[in-house]
Protein backbone atom coordinates (compact mmCIF):
# COMPACT_ATOMS: atom_id res chain seq x y z
CA UNK A 1 0.00 0.00 0.00
CA UNK A 2 1.58 3.64 -0.81
CA UNK A 3 0.55 6.59 1.46
CA UNK A 4 0.58 8.61 -1.43
CA UNK A 5 -0.81 9.45 -4.92
CA UNK A 6 -0.44 7.21 -7.99
CA UNK A 7 -0.07 7.85 -11.96
CA UNK A 8 -1.04 5.64 -14.09
CA UNK A 9 -1.60 6.20 -17.94
CA UNK A 10 -3.38 4.36 -21.08
CA UNK A 11 -3.27 4.67 -24.90
CA UNK A 12 -5.84 4.76 -27.45
CA UNK A 13 -6.20 1.92 -29.78
CA UNK A 14 -6.42 1.77 -33.51
CA UNK A 15 -7.90 -1.21 -35.13
CA UNK A 16 -6.11 -2.11 -38.26
CA UNK A 17 -8.03 -5.14 -38.93
CA UNK A 18 -11.62 -5.33 -37.87
CA UNK A 19 -13.70 -8.87 -39.07
CA UNK A 20 -16.53 -8.91 -37.01
CA UNK A 21 -18.55 -13.00 -37.38
CA UNK A 22 -22.10 -13.50 -37.23
CA UNK A 23 -23.83 -12.46 -33.89
CA UNK A 24 -23.67 -15.27 -30.98
CA UNK A 25 -26.45 -16.85 -29.05
CA UNK A 26 -24.88 -14.66 -26.16
CA UNK A 27 -25.55 -11.82 -28.25
CA UNK A 28 -21.59 -10.89 -28.85
CA UNK A 29 -20.52 -10.91 -31.81
CA UNK A 30 -17.09 -12.86 -32.67
CA UNK A 31 -14.17 -11.08 -33.44
CA UNK A 32 -10.99 -11.15 -35.17
CA UNK A 33 -9.34 -8.22 -35.24
CA UNK A 34 -5.57 -6.79 -34.98
CA UNK A 35 -4.71 -3.80 -32.77
CA UNK A 36 -2.83 -1.70 -32.76
CA UNK A 37 -2.05 0.82 -29.30
CA UNK A 38 -1.33 4.46 -30.17
CA UNK A 39 -0.03 7.44 -28.54
CA UNK A 40 -2.29 9.20 -26.98
CA UNK A 41 -3.17 8.76 -23.50
CA UNK A 42 -5.38 9.37 -20.59
CA UNK A 43 -4.20 9.58 -17.15
CA UNK A 44 -5.29 8.09 -14.12
CA UNK A 45 -4.04 9.48 -10.50
CA UNK A 46 -5.67 8.07 -7.50
CA UNK A 47 -5.14 8.92 -4.07
CA UNK A 48 -6.59 7.29 -0.78
CA UNK A 49 -9.82 8.04 0.18
CA UNK A 50 -13.04 7.02 2.24
CA UNK A 51 -15.35 5.32 -0.84
CA UNK A 52 -15.14 5.94 -4.24
CA UNK A 53 -14.83 9.54 -5.70
CA UNK A 54 -14.45 10.45 -9.00
CA UNK A 55 -13.54 13.67 -11.18
CA UNK A 56 -12.78 14.21 -14.81
CA UNK A 57 -11.39 16.79 -16.93
CA UNK A 58 -10.84 16.86 -20.54
CA UNK A 59 -12.68 15.07 -23.36
CA UNK A 60 -16.14 14.01 -22.27
CA UNK A 61 -15.69 16.55 -19.31
CA UNK A 62 -19.41 18.49 -20.53
CA UNK A 63 -21.39 15.49 -19.04
CA UNK A 64 -21.06 13.24 -21.77
CA UNK A 65 -19.15 10.54 -19.51
CA UNK A 66 -20.80 10.48 -16.49
CA UNK A 67 -18.67 10.12 -13.57
CA UNK A 68 -20.65 8.02 -11.19
CA UNK A 69 -20.49 4.02 -10.89
CA UNK A 70 -21.44 4.41 -14.89
CA UNK A 71 -18.14 5.09 -15.76
CA UNK A 72 -15.99 2.28 -16.23
CA UNK A 73 -13.31 3.33 -14.11
CA UNK A 74 -15.34 3.00 -11.04
CA UNK A 75 -16.68 -0.89 -12.07
CA UNK A 76 -12.97 -1.48 -12.56
CA UNK A 77 -12.13 -0.23 -8.52
CA UNK A 78 -15.13 -2.18 -7.15
CA UNK A 79 -13.95 -5.18 -9.21
CA UNK A 80 -10.44 -4.94 -8.27
CA UNK A 81 -11.27 -4.36 -4.33
CA UNK A 82 -13.72 -7.42 -4.56
CA UNK A 83 -10.74 -9.86 -5.96
CA UNK A 84 -8.35 -7.99 -3.55
CA UNK A 85 -10.78 -8.32 -0.30
CA UNK A 86 -9.82 -4.74 0.04
CA UNK A 87 -12.39 -1.92 0.81
CA UNK A 88 -12.95 0.55 -2.23
CA UNK A 89 -11.63 3.49 -1.11
CA UNK A 90 -9.87 5.78 -3.89
CA UNK A 91 -9.90 9.61 -4.72
CA UNK A 92 -9.79 9.08 -8.81
CA UNK A 93 -9.06 11.75 -11.32
CA UNK A 94 -9.21 10.70 -14.70
CA UNK A 95 -7.55 13.53 -17.55
CA UNK A 96 -8.86 12.18 -20.52
CA UNK A 97 -7.45 13.20 -24.25
CA UNK A 98 -9.18 10.11 -25.77
CA UNK A 99 -12.13 11.65 -27.12
CA UNK A 100 -15.50 9.68 -26.14
CA UNK A 101 -17.20 6.96 -27.91
CA UNK A 102 -14.52 7.89 -31.24
CA UNK A 103 -13.98 4.30 -31.90
CA UNK A 104 -10.71 4.38 -29.65
CA UNK A 105 -11.48 2.80 -26.93
CA UNK A 106 -11.02 5.38 -24.64
CA UNK A 107 -13.11 4.29 -21.42
CA UNK A 108 -10.95 0.95 -21.92
CA UNK A 109 -7.83 2.81 -21.69
CA UNK A 110 -9.49 4.76 -18.54
CA UNK A 111 -10.04 0.98 -17.03
CA UNK A 112 -7.32 -0.54 -18.02
CA UNK A 113 -4.96 2.69 -16.49
CA UNK A 114 -7.50 2.50 -12.96
CA UNK A 115 -6.48 -1.35 -12.84
CA UNK A 116 -2.94 -0.71 -12.51
CA UNK A 117 -3.48 2.95 -10.29
CA UNK A 118 -5.14 1.04 -7.88
CA UNK A 119 -3.46 -1.81 -7.66
CA UNK A 120 -0.18 0.08 -6.92
CA UNK A 121 -2.08 1.69 -4.36
CA UNK A 122 -3.90 -0.62 -2.70
CA UNK A 123 -1.02 -3.13 -2.85
CA UNK A 124 -2.96 -6.00 -4.11
CA UNK A 125 -0.46 -7.91 -5.96
CA UNK A 126 -2.49 -9.13 -8.15
CA UNK A 127 0.07 -10.31 -10.99
CA UNK A 128 -0.51 -9.13 -15.27
CA UNK A 129 -2.59 -12.08 -15.19
CA UNK A 130 -4.80 -11.14 -12.70
CA UNK A 131 -5.04 -8.19 -14.26
CA UNK A 132 -5.69 -9.69 -17.26
CA UNK A 133 -8.54 -11.44 -16.20
CA UNK A 134 -10.78 -8.22 -14.46
CA UNK A 135 -10.05 -6.42 -17.69
CA UNK A 136 -11.79 -8.66 -19.54
CA UNK A 137 -14.72 -8.78 -17.07
CA UNK A 138 -14.81 -5.06 -17.64
CA UNK A 139 -14.97 -4.53 -21.36
CA UNK A 140 -14.18 -6.24 -24.85
CA UNK A 141 -10.98 -4.10 -25.19
CA UNK A 142 -10.05 -3.73 -21.70
CA UNK A 143 -7.51 -6.64 -22.07
CA UNK A 144 -5.73 -4.75 -24.65
CA UNK A 145 -5.40 -1.58 -23.10
CA UNK A 146 -3.67 -2.91 -20.59
CA UNK A 147 -1.36 -4.93 -23.21
CA UNK A 148 -0.64 -2.11 -25.29
CA UNK A 149 1.61 -3.07 -28.47
CA UNK A 150 0.33 -5.06 -31.44
CA UNK A 151 -2.14 -7.94 -30.71
CA UNK A 152 -4.55 -9.88 -32.75
CA UNK A 153 -8.10 -10.17 -30.55
CA UNK A 154 -10.43 -13.14 -30.88
CA UNK A 155 -13.44 -14.14 -28.65
CA UNK A 156 -15.21 -10.85 -28.36
CA UNK A 157 -11.91 -9.44 -28.87
CA UNK A 158 -10.45 -10.16 -25.29
CA UNK A 159 -8.84 -12.82 -25.92
CA UNK A 160 -5.17 -11.70 -26.87
CA UNK A 161 -2.56 -13.06 -29.13
CA UNK A 162 0.82 -10.51 -28.78
CA UNK A 163 1.97 -9.56 -31.90
CA UNK A 164 5.60 -9.04 -32.12
CA UNK A 165 5.91 -6.03 -34.44
CA UNK A 166 8.88 -3.39 -33.76
CA UNK A 167 8.03 -0.60 -36.92
CA UNK A 168 6.88 2.97 -35.95
CA UNK A 169 3.75 3.64 -37.74
CA UNK A 170 2.61 7.20 -38.14
CA UNK A 171 -1.20 7.90 -38.46
CA UNK A 172 -3.35 10.87 -38.20
CA UNK A 173 -6.92 10.63 -36.82
CA UNK A 174 -9.79 12.73 -37.25
CA UNK A 175 -12.14 12.81 -34.51
CA UNK A 176 -15.65 13.91 -35.40
CA UNK A 177 -17.82 16.16 -32.77
CA UNK A 178 -20.09 13.93 -32.39
CA UNK A 179 -19.58 10.51 -30.79
CA UNK A 180 -21.22 7.51 -32.28
CA UNK A 181 -22.96 4.37 -29.75
CA UNK A 182 -21.01 1.22 -30.79
CA UNK A 183 -24.36 -0.81 -29.90
CA UNK A 184 -26.26 1.45 -32.77
CA UNK A 185 -23.07 0.84 -34.95
CA UNK A 186 -23.22 -2.96 -34.28
CA UNK A 187 -27.12 -3.15 -35.14
CA UNK A 188 -26.97 -1.21 -38.44
CA UNK A 189 -24.31 -4.47 -39.15
CA UNK A 190 -26.52 -6.79 -38.55
CA UNK A 191 -29.50 -4.78 -40.37
CA UNK A 192 -27.44 -4.57 -43.34
CA UNK A 193 -26.31 -8.25 -43.33
CA UNK A 194 -30.55 -9.68 -43.08
CA UNK A 195 -31.17 -6.99 -46.06
CA UNK A 196 -27.77 -9.04 -47.94
CA UNK A 197 -26.35 -5.73 -48.45
CA UNK A 198 -22.99 -6.74 -47.30
CA UNK A 199 -21.60 -10.07 -46.49
CA UNK A 200 -22.49 -12.29 -43.50
CA UNK A 201 -19.38 -12.36 -41.57
CA UNK A 202 -19.73 -16.38 -41.60
CA UNK A 203 -15.84 -16.85 -43.21
CA UNK A 204 -13.92 -14.29 -41.13
CA UNK A 205 -11.19 -12.70 -43.21
CA UNK A 206 -7.79 -14.03 -42.48
CA UNK A 207 -5.47 -11.70 -40.47
CA UNK A 208 -2.00 -13.00 -42.07
CA UNK A 209 -1.66 -10.25 -44.22
CA UNK A 210 -1.75 -7.23 -42.08
CA UNK A 211 0.22 -8.74 -39.17
CA UNK A 212 3.02 -9.56 -42.23
CA UNK A 213 2.95 -6.19 -42.73
CA UNK A 214 2.68 -4.86 -39.76
CA UNK A 215 6.39 -6.46 -38.55
CA UNK A 216 7.35 -4.75 -42.14
CA UNK A 217 8.45 -1.66 -42.60
CA UNK A 218 6.08 -0.81 -46.18
CA UNK A 219 3.62 2.06 -45.15
CA UNK A 220 1.75 0.63 -48.62
CA UNK A 221 1.60 -2.99 -47.63
CA UNK A 222 -0.39 -2.37 -44.21
CA UNK A 223 -2.31 0.69 -46.65
CA UNK A 224 -3.24 -2.76 -48.99
CA UNK A 225 -4.57 -4.76 -45.86
CA UNK A 226 -6.57 -2.40 -43.81
CA UNK A 227 -10.00 -3.45 -43.06
CA UNK A 228 -12.94 -2.85 -41.32
CA UNK A 229 -16.43 -4.97 -41.27
CA UNK A 230 -18.03 -1.90 -38.78
CA UNK A 231 -16.93 0.65 -41.86
CA UNK A 232 -20.19 -0.04 -43.57
CA UNK A 233 -22.31 0.34 -40.97
CA UNK A 234 -20.52 3.34 -39.75
CA UNK A 235 -21.06 5.23 -43.05
CA UNK A 236 -24.45 4.18 -42.75
CA UNK A 237 -25.09 6.10 -39.57
CA UNK A 238 -22.38 9.07 -40.43
CA UNK A 239 -22.78 9.54 -44.22
CA UNK A 240 -20.24 12.17 -43.97
CA UNK A 241 -17.51 10.00 -43.22
CA UNK A 242 -17.12 8.91 -47.30
CA UNK A 243 -15.95 12.66 -47.59
CA UNK A 244 -13.92 12.58 -44.59
CA UNK A 245 -11.77 9.57 -45.99
CA UNK A 246 -11.32 10.73 -49.44
CA UNK A 247 -9.81 13.77 -48.20
CA UNK A 248 -7.82 11.75 -46.24
CA UNK A 249 -6.50 9.98 -49.03
CA UNK A 250 -6.48 13.35 -50.85
CA UNK A 251 -4.07 14.79 -47.89
CA UNK A 252 -1.35 11.84 -49.04
CA UNK A 253 -2.63 9.31 -46.77
CA UNK A 254 -1.19 5.72 -47.97
CA UNK A 255 -4.30 4.37 -46.91
CA UNK A 256 -7.34 5.57 -44.26
CA UNK A 257 -10.02 3.61 -42.33
CA UNK A 258 -13.14 4.20 -40.11
CA UNK A 259 -11.44 2.72 -36.49
CA UNK A 260 -13.34 0.62 -34.20
CA UNK A 261 -16.84 1.37 -34.52
CA UNK A 262 -16.41 5.09 -35.62
CA UNK A 263 -16.49 7.82 -36.12
CA UNK A 264 -12.80 8.61 -35.60
CA UNK A 265 -11.07 8.20 -39.18
CA UNK A 266 -7.57 6.74 -39.04
CA UNK A 267 -4.97 7.76 -41.96
CA UNK A 268 -1.66 5.63 -41.95
CA UNK A 269 1.19 8.17 -43.67
CA UNK A 270 4.11 6.99 -44.97
CA UNK A 271 6.15 8.67 -42.35
CA UNK A 272 6.23 11.19 -39.15
CA UNK A 273 6.83 14.15 -41.52
CA UNK A 274 3.88 13.22 -43.88
CA UNK A 275 1.94 12.99 -40.68
CA UNK A 276 2.90 16.29 -39.44
CA UNK A 277 1.81 17.37 -43.23
CA UNK A 278 -1.08 15.26 -43.09
CA UNK A 279 -2.41 16.65 -39.72
CA UNK A 280 -2.15 20.35 -40.81
CA UNK A 281 -4.31 19.93 -44.08
CA UNK A 282 -6.94 18.01 -42.30
CA UNK A 283 -6.97 20.35 -39.64
CA UNK A 284 -8.17 22.89 -42.02
CA UNK A 285 -10.32 21.06 -44.14
CA UNK A 286 -13.11 21.95 -41.45
CA UNK A 287 -14.29 18.10 -41.31
CA UNK A 288 -13.31 17.10 -38.12
CA UNK A 289 -13.56 18.67 -34.56
CA UNK A 290 -9.81 17.88 -33.45
CA UNK A 291 -6.98 16.38 -35.98
CA UNK A 292 -3.99 14.45 -33.93
CA UNK A 293 -0.72 12.98 -35.27
CA UNK A 294 0.11 9.39 -33.35
CA UNK A 295 2.08 6.96 -33.70
CA UNK A 296 2.30 3.32 -32.38
CA UNK A 297 3.00 0.40 -31.24
CA UNK A 298 2.90 2.29 -27.58
CA UNK A 299 2.90 0.15 -24.35
CA UNK A 300 -0.39 -0.70 -22.29
CA UNK A 301 -1.30 0.72 -19.63
CA UNK A 302 1.37 1.75 -16.74
CA UNK A 303 2.42 3.45 -13.91
CA UNK A 304 4.04 7.03 -14.81
CA UNK A 305 5.90 9.11 -12.62
CA UNK A 306 3.50 11.35 -10.56
P1 LIG B 1 -14.75 1.21 -28.41
O1 LIG B 1 -13.75 1.66 -29.41
O2 LIG B 1 -14.16 0.30 -27.35
O3 LIG B 1 -16.03 0.74 -28.97
P2 LIG B 1 -15.34 3.96 -27.86
O4 LIG B 1 -13.99 4.59 -27.89
O5 LIG B 1 -16.17 4.13 -29.08
O6 LIG B 1 -15.15 2.45 -27.50
P3 LIG B 1 -15.67 4.91 -25.19
O7 LIG B 1 -15.10 6.28 -25.25
O8 LIG B 1 -14.82 3.86 -24.60
O9 LIG B 1 -16.15 4.49 -26.66
O10 LIG B 1 -17.04 4.95 -24.37
C1 LIG B 1 -18.31 4.84 -24.89
C2 LIG B 1 -19.36 5.19 -23.80
O11 LIG B 1 -19.01 4.56 -22.57
C3 LIG B 1 -19.39 6.68 -23.50
O12 LIG B 1 -20.31 7.34 -24.32
C4 LIG B 1 -19.76 6.75 -22.02
O13 LIG B 1 -21.15 6.94 -21.84
C5 LIG B 1 -19.39 5.39 -21.44
N1 LIG B 1 -18.24 5.47 -20.52
C6 LIG B 1 -18.15 4.91 -19.30
N2 LIG B 1 -16.96 5.17 -18.73
C7 LIG B 1 -16.26 5.91 -19.58
C8 LIG B 1 -14.96 6.51 -19.55
N3 LIG B 1 -14.14 6.39 -18.51
N4 LIG B 1 -14.56 7.20 -20.64
C9 LIG B 1 -15.36 7.30 -21.73
N5 LIG B 1 -16.60 6.79 -21.80
C10 LIG B 1 -17.06 6.09 -20.74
Amino acid sequence: MTSGEVVARAPAKVNVHLGVGPLRADGFHELRTVYLAVSLFDTVTVRPGDGLSLTLSGEGADGEVPVDRRNLVWRAAELLATFAGVRADAAIDIAKKIPAAAGLAGGSADAAAALVALDALWGTRADRSDLAGLAAQLGSDVPFSLHGGVALGSGRGEELSPVLARSRWDWVLGIAGEGLSTPAVYAELDRLRADGRVPDGTDLAPVEQVIAALRGTEPAAVAGALANDLQAPALVLRPGLRRALRAAKDAGAAGALVSGSGPTVAALATDESAAVRMAAALAGSGLFRTVRAVHGPVPGARVVPA
